[in-house]
C-alpha cells in the first residue's frame, strides 16, 4: 500500500510517499531530513499529534482579561484516536488564577496541557 502525506514536523511541509506492506517493511521517500522518515513511519503505525485547543476562564478571569478562553497545547503528542476523548475531558477545566505561558494548566487522561499565552 502507498500513502501520500505531508510531513507536519516542521513548516517546510515535505511531500512524503510512504510504501508499506508490513510494520517491518516501510519505505519513506520525499523527506528532507530524518524527522520526515519518523513521521511517515509513525503515520502508518500509530499517528500522533499535539493537541491545541482552548479551556474556559472563570467569570472573574474573563472580566479581568476581556477574554472567555485560554489557548492551550498538549505537552506531548497524543494518539489521534484519543483526540476527541481528551478534548471532551478538557471541557471541565476552568482557569481561575493568573498564569504565564508554558505553565501547566490541566492534566486529563494522562496528558498534560500548558498555557499558550500569559494571563498576568
Ligand atoms: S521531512 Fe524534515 S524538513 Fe521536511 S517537513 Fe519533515 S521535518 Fe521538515
Amino acid at each position: 500500500m502507498t500513502l501520500s502525506l505531508t510531513c507536519v514536523s516542521c513548516p517546510k511541509g515535505c511531500s512524503l510517499l510512504v510504501k508499506y506492506d508490513s510494520a517491518d517493511a516501510i519505505e519513506v521517500s520525499g523527506n528532507s531530513c530524518p524527522k520526515g522518515k519518523e513521521f511517515g513511519v509513525s503515520e502508518v503505525l500509530h499517528p500522533v499529534r499535539f493537541l491545541t485547543t482552548t479551556v474556559a476562564l472563570s467569570d472573574e478571569m474573563a472580566k479581568l482579561f476581556h477574554a472567555g478562553r485560554l489557548p492551550v497545547i498538549s505537552e506531548k503528542r497524543i494518539p489521534r484516536e484519543d483526540m476527541v476523548k481528551v478534548s471532551l475531558a478538557l471541557k471541565g477545566v476552568v482557569i481561575s488564577e493568573p498564569l504565564s505561558v508554558g505553565d501547566r494548566v490541566a492534566s486529563v487522561m494522562g496528558y498534560d496541557f500548558a498555557a499558550s499565552c500569559s494571563l498576568i
